[in-house]
């Protein structure tokens, strides 16, 4: 993987997550859709981070964003507090419910995104309400890539506004019973044709910890998740996998699907090894790479 890096925007709630599972009570961690992905693609692109923060943000925080090379003039600090998001993991870490959701400055949330960051051609639309997306993508000039994640709350709420969406982005990554619930049918290809009948080109569903299915045209991938004896925290997992997947992408000359789902599978593993952010803030080009290797070793037949 070498060659010049492209410019990927990334937009998304920053966090403070408090966590409960197997290993106890995780207070106040750093987390948000955003950090994850900008984290999980920051080896690969040139990330640019567009999101909102309280004034109780850590600079250790945006120092730690600053040092793995990610772009936060487009970080805005309001006043108020960051978002709080609690959540509790069932024992096998199969489920999970949130607690407590405290939107605080991110209930007002208005995506700005910087003149300097509007020329991104990667972009990477994480899950926010589909009013917000869509204002992301009016200030954008012309990406080469848009990519957005959702969730079953704005298929609920926001179903018009998340149409309009889907008829303006190419990729759509969703977890598997979100793209069951949106195309309103149960087996894969009925899912995938209904999904790409609503705009997007490309579909991918994720299926946690049994892997992600691509759909382009009648291309179909299906790759596995990388085996692991224990994991300590799936949260964030989706979103590092759009991170890995789109960055992947953002390389000069890399324009496989396969391999960025691969990629994406790849950076989705190391997440969920340690709790938080723990194993993406120093995740390093060459640890990405050598887990790309043992993928392909894992499917090779
Ligand atoms: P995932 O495990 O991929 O669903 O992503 C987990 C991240 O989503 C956590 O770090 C949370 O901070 C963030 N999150 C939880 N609820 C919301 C929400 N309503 N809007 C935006 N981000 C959220």
């Amino acid at each position: 993987m070498k060659g010049a890096m492209s410019s990927l925007l990334v937009v998304g709630s920053v966090a403070f997550d408090t966590i409960h599972n197997h290993l106890g009570s995780h207070t106040r961690i750093l987390g948000g859709s955003a950090t994850y992905a900008s984290l999980a693609a920051s080896q690969l692109a040139s990330v640019r981070l567009v999101g909102i923060v309280g004034k109780d943000f850590p600079k250790k925080a945006v120092d730690m964003f600053r040092g793995r090379g990610i772009d936060t003039t487009g970080l805005e600090v309001a006043n108020g507090d960051t978002f709080h998001w609690e959540g509790r993991y069932s024992d096998d870490l199969t489920s999970r419910t949130t607690i407590q959701t405290d939107l605080n400055v991110f209930a007002d949330f208005e995506p700005k995104i910087p003149e300097s960051f509007r020329d991104s051609e990667f972009v990477m639309l994480g899950n926010i309400a589909p009013e917000l997306q869509l204002h992301v993508l009016d200030q954008v000039r012309s990406p080469r890539l848009v990519i957005a994640d959702t969730m079953n709350l704005w298929i609920d709420t926001a179903l018009g506004a998340l149409k309009e969406l889907l008829s303006r982005i190419d990729m759509l990554v969703i977890n598997e019973e979100e793209a069951r619930q949106l195309s309103g049918f149960h087996h894969p290809l009925a899912v995938a044709e209904a999904l790409r009948a609503l705009g997007p080109e490309t579909v991918i569903v994720k299926r946690g910890e049994y892997g992600a299915l691509l759909f382009l045209d009648e291309d179909i991938f299906c790759a596995p998740a990388y085996p692991l004896k224990t994991v300590a925290d799936p949260t964030g997992a989706g979103d590092s996998f759009a991170g890995g997947f789109l960055g992947y992408l953002a390389q000069a000359g890399h324009d496989d699907l396969r391999q960025a789902v691969i990629c994406g599978s790849a950076a989705a593993s190391f997440c969920v090894q340690d709790v938080g952010i723990g194993a993406l803030e120093n995740l390093s080009r060459e640890d990405i790479e050598q887990r790309i290797r043992e993928f392909r070793q894992l499917t090779t037949f």
